[in-house]
């Protein structure tokens, strides 16, 4: 094709085209018929992702162009009919979920525009609404006085914190502020001869075993090390960093002389969504004088409830902070920041070049790590105008309520364990049969006790001698590991709900468990698709129980006179 049909045909002066209208109202017709037909469609598609990447192996960029209805009709067929369906009120396996439609409209405005946002010279109103979302986001967090943002909402000098594409990003972003800050040479100097003149042998970050892995990636891009993320232990059940543990490893550390760049609260944790205590936290940085930096890219939204955001009671005594609007906040992707309590910490990624980002400007690509970048800033300031803090209370309460029942209907079943303390939207758990349930409850206790007060208990039950018991209570939670992840990968071919699964240390400290991990968060997500996952999980657990146990029995004699005990 000549460029000026392709001028005529494609670009905007054709926006207006009566033809590009129809096409607009197919892939709005495409979309409705993915978002809403729900009942239609598997979860995961009715394909396997064994088809599906058989549409796409061709190994050439096409030399000819297609006319956009063929291409348009290839998208909807092998794209959009093959596209997880996120938005179900049953998928709730993780923090990507449902957002309100008034997104698409934002999306629509943004690849319209198609402001870079690096520059004022590429994005002018833009710059000014990043930075305005920017400053609501850390007085959200930091709550500094009215006079404090007037001075810094459109200051050239300094920045409050930047705009970036996820949490990853985020961390990044804070790490390398605190490691130039531990060694305020190294970004000029680089890591050997600014750990060379400051005598140092190690440097480290300190984080609870919790942490998401975005701060070992971030570690190893900027050269500290992955394997210098120290991870600290955390109480079962609860999740929480433990402090004594995390005391002990500072002392340690600093009497061998490594230097400590960072510690690390999570609120919340992406497994189980627990939250460290961020005040204490935020004491023992002090004392030390170490960098606190707070990883609150999915529990950060709770700061926008009054009824929760005590949870988070400490977090603005952080360094750094960061949160994801494409998480709690409903935002589509992708949407993040991270906050900077004070406005200097962002001085030392400062880049400036002759051509854009000019000393003095107000260009927002001067700290920040990515360059050209969306204008997604938009979705959020929209968001925030359109719900209020209030409507997001609302939405945050209810996604929060869900988790407490969803916690509340598996303590009380007769076949599910609960496996961690819920705080915020995530719920973790397991199948257990029946007939294991309440044996399994005393020999946690149990072990617990170690041994001490249930003593007569153990003999009643005849669990042998401990390390007899021990060995038991580990082959029967290998059992449950295979249930479990049997039936969460039978539920997501099912496709009608989706939960996903992970692996945690519970109280059975060297026995990996298999947990179901729920993030009930979206709006539609009710009672009665919590109660109807939990009886689908049910029947799939004890098919799976039925399948292992006669394989199990044969292989074992000694768990065969354990299960018959209570078998009967
Ligand atoms: C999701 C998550 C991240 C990473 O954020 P992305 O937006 O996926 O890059 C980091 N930390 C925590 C606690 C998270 O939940």
């Amino acid at each position: 094709m000549n460029i000026s049909s392709l001028i005529s045909r494609y670009f905007h002066s054709s926006i207006n085209d009566i033809e590009f209208q129809k096409w607009v109202s197919i892939s709005l017709k495409a979309i409705l018929d993915f978002l809403e037909n729900h009942n239609g469609f598997k979860i995961h598609s009715d394909k396997l992702p064994s088809e599906i990447s058989k549409k796409f192996i061709s190994l050439k960029i096409p030399d000819k162009g297609q006319t956009i209805p063929i291409v348009l009709n290839e998208t909807i067929e092998n794209i959009i009919k093959n596209s997880v369906h996120v938005s179900h009120p049953a998928f709730i396996g993780h923090m990507t979920g449902a957002s309100p439609h008034f997104l698409l409209i934002c999306d629509l405005i943004i690849s319209a525009l198609n402001q870079n946002v690096v520059k004022i010279e590429t994005a002018l109103s833009a710059t000014f609404v990043e930075m305005q979302t920017l400053c609501w986001l850390h007085r959200l967090i930091y709550e500094k006085s009215e006079n404090y943002y007037k001075n810094i909402l459109q200051s050239s000098q300094g920045s409050v914190g930047n705009c970036c594409s996820g949490g990853t990003i985020g961390n990044i972003t804070a790490l390398v502020a605190a490691r130039n800050n531990a060694f305020p040479e190294l970004h000029k100097k680089g890591v050997y001869l600014s750990y060379k003149n400051a005598q140092c042998v190690r440097a480290v970050v300190l984080v609870s075993e919790r942490g998401h892995y975005s701060i070992k990636k971030a570690c190893a891009v900027m050269g500290i090390g992955e394997e210098n993320v120290i991870s600290i232990p955390c109480h079962f059940f609860t999740n929480k960093i433990n402090i004594a543990e995390l005391k002990k490893r500072i002392q340690n550390l600093t009497l061998n002389k490594v230097k400590i760049i960072a510690i690390i609260g999570i609120a919340a944790s992406t497994e189980t969504g627990n939250v460290d205590d961020l005040s204490i936290l935020a004491r023992i940085c002090k004392e030390n004088k170490i960098w606190f930096h707070v990883d609150a890219a999915w529990g950060g939204a709770i700061l926008l409830s009054n009824k929760y955001k005590n949870l988070l009671k400490g977090i603005k005594k952080a360094d750094s902070v960061v949160i994801d609007g494409h998480k709690f906040m409903y935002l589509t992707m992708s949407q993040s920041a991270v906050l900077f309590k004070n406005k200097k910490s962002l001085d030392s990624l400062h880049q400036s070049a002759h051509y854009i980002i000019r000393e003095g400007s107000v260009d927002l690509g001067k700290t920040s790590i990515e360059g050209s970048r969306r204008f997604d800033s938009l979705k959020l300031w929209f968001s925030f105008k359109v719900f209020g803090r209030e409507g997001y209370e609302s939405l945050i309460n209810n996604a929060i309520k869900n988790a407490f029942l969803l916690a509340q209907l598996v303590s009380a079943h007769t076949s599910f364990e609960l496996t961690s303390q819920p705080e915020t939207s995530i719920v973790t758990y397991r199948f257990m049969p029946k007939e294991l349930k309440m044996r399994m409850e005393l020999a946690k206790k149990i072990h617990f006790l170690e041994n001490k007060i249930f003593a007569k208990e153990l003999k009643k039950f005849d669990f042998g001698k401990t390390a007899d018991f021990l060995r038991v209570t580990k082959k029967i939670n290998s059992i449950l590991n295979e249930i479990n992840t049997n039936l969460q990968k039978e539920q997501r071919k099912i496709g009608k709900s989706f939960v996903s699964r992970t692996t945690l240390q519970t109280i059975w400290k060297s026995q990996e468990i298999v947990v179901l991990r729920a993030v009930p968060f979206h709006p539609l997500t009710n009672n009665e698709t919590l109660a109807e996952i939990l009886r689908e999980q049910e029947a799939l657990g004890n098919k799976h129980f039925a399948k292992i146990r006669k394989r199990f029995m044969k292989e074992e004699a000694e768990a065969i006179r354990f299960f018959s005990d209570f078998l009967i």
